[in-house]
């Protein structure tokens, strides 16, 4: 039998997953603040429960305000040498996440 804890944890996994889709969907239709304030809501619940948010959303919001970002509207992404670079133009931060590495 699964735990307590174990049927929580998969509960608050299916609920951030719901809101991480709600998020990208009012983003699509515009209402960007809506998607941020579910994007946070996903964050606490993550916290709360020690869940993970999924590894393909993590691009998909600003690490610095956890504002939702849409390149080309809210957001700048360019690519240096080393780096993805995403500027958020809510804060106006750089999230830089390395690429490639040593040959
Ligand atoms: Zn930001």
């Amino acid at each position: 039998m699964r735990s307590y804890r174990a049927q929580r944890k998969k509960i608050a996994r299916e609920r951030i997953a719901r809101l991480l889709d709600l998020a990208e969907q009012r983003a699509l239709q515009g209402d960007l603040d809506l998607a941020t304030r579910y994007v946070e809501l996903a964050r606490k619940l993550g916290m709360k429960y020690l869940v993970r948010i999924p590894r393909h959303f993590k691009r998909r919001f600003c690490k610095h305000c956890y504002t939702y970002l849409q390149p080309g509207n809210n957001c700048t992404v360019r690519l240096t040498r080393r780096h993805l670079a995403i500027h958020c133009h809510a804060c106006g931060a750089i999230t830089r996440i390395p690429y490639g590495g040593q040959p």
